[in-house]
């Protein structure tokens, strides 16, 4: 028995697999990840009329028999056409797409990278400000995963943090007061803190206009990468390939 469902899937990643078929893997509004396998792509206009391109969403119609997801045909819903435009977007995109893969599935994730792509494809280049959609995006992903760093009590002892320089431990959790700092910690100081608190809370629609104080971009930046380099490591190709853009 085999049954057939229509759902929209935001294409994170695509196989090639034979000549002219392929392994599309989406990310569906569940924040599941569904592997679907798509025949004759190249070959069939009517089915697959614009292609399928990683980072666009559509309208997959999908039949599943036991485990095979099978994409019968699809149409497309958003092409993000205007982030393909420039690179640095693009990576940022793509690396959006490497995280879901490695976090899913996770409720909320499929409106998060929407959210993404919609920011990265409006945004006109003088109010947007690349890092901060990254870290704003990191921070909930985190969030999502399950490792929401702690921002206002000590991640160790609970009490509330006090408004000065204080070490930071992704592995417990978060920021931690003052009596448990080793002769080694990277001490950051509370206007960091308070970026994150915002970046953490903030809706990534609302980013457009809106700059990390330059005094503490990279003091942030860092922060955010000591808790994903924590919790979510792993090699991911756009990493590097962003870090140029940052
Ligand atoms: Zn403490």
């Amino acid at each position: 028995m085999s049954c057939r469902f229509t759902s929209e899937g935001l294409i994170l990643r695509v196989t090639r697999f034979r000549e002219s078929d392929r392994f599309v893997r989406v990310l569906v509004p569940s924040g599941e990840v569904l592997e679907l396998l798509a025949r004759s792509v190249g070959k069939s206009v009517k089915r697959f009329g614009g292609g399928l391109e990683p980072l666009s969403l559509q309208l997959f119609d999908i039949s599943q028999r036991r485990t095979t997801h099978v994409a019968e045909q699809a149409q497309h819903v958003n092409d993000y056409l205007a982030l393909r435009g420039s690179l640095s977007r693009f990576y940022l995109a793509s690396y959006g797409a490497e995280r879901a893969l490695q976090v899913a599935p996770c409720e909320g994730l499929f409106e998060l990278m929407r959210a993404l792509l919609d920011l990265l494809a409006s945004t006109p280049d003088d109010s947007l400000d690349l890092l901060a959609a990254k870290c704003a995006f990191d921070m909930r992903l985190l969030a999502m995963a399950g490792f929401a760093p702690q921002l206002s009590d000590c991640a160790i002892c609970g009490s509330p943090l006090p408004s000065q320089p204080l070490p930071l431990e992704p592995s417990g959790g978060g920021f931690m007061c003052g009596s448990h700092s080793e002769e080694r910690s990277t001490l950051f100081q509370p206007g960091v803190r308070v970026l994150l608190r915002k970046l953490a809370e903030c809706e990534l629609g609302s980013l457009p206009g809106r700059r990390l104080p330059a005094e503490h971009r990279q003091p942030v930046a860092r922060a955010v990468s000591h808790f994903l380099d924590e919790h979510l490591r792993g090699p991911l190709k756009s990493v590097k390939l962003l870090a140029a853009y940052l």
